[in-house]
């Protein structure tokens, strides 16, 4: 199974690589969380693959125990972090603000948080 080449400029796969600094919260073999740049809440963190894919479904089709790894991952953070609970959202695509194509998840915590979301 082929990983698809990831585009040179992507800032998840220079996160990956060391190449670009992150606040990491959570390393695993398969992926890596860290603080969101720009909080939407006072826990918002990512939890994104190592393997580059432009969105959660492709991450699935291709690496399926890699997008398992992302919720365990959030999880194994928000029990770490004490959360009570959280909210785990993958953008997909343009029309639902999807700005970074590699996978990401958002863990977001810490207030709350209104149904529906915006
Ligand atoms: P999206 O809009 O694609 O669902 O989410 C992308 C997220 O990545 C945004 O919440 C944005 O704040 C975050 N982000 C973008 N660039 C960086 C970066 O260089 N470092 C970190 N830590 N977060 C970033
Ligand atoms: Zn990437």
């Amino acid at each position: 199974m082929t990983t698809p080449v990831p585009p040179d400029d992507c800032i998840f796969c220079k996160i990956v690589a060391g190449d670009l600094p992150a606040e990491v919260v959570h390393a695993s073999d398969s992926s890596v969380a860290f603080k969101d740049l720009n909080p939407q809440a006072p826990t918002h963190f990512l939890v994104i693959p190592r393997s580059h894919y432009a969105n959660a479904a492709e991450l699935a089709v291709h690496e399926p125990s890699a997008l398992a790894d992302l919720f365990t991952t959030a999880r194994d953070v928000a029990e770490e972090k004490g959360l009570e609970g959280y909210r785990a959202v993958f953008n997909t695509g343009a029309a639902a603000q999807q700005t970074v194509f590699h996978a990401h998840l958002h863990v977001l915590a810490g207030r709350e948080l209104t149904w529906p979301p915006g």
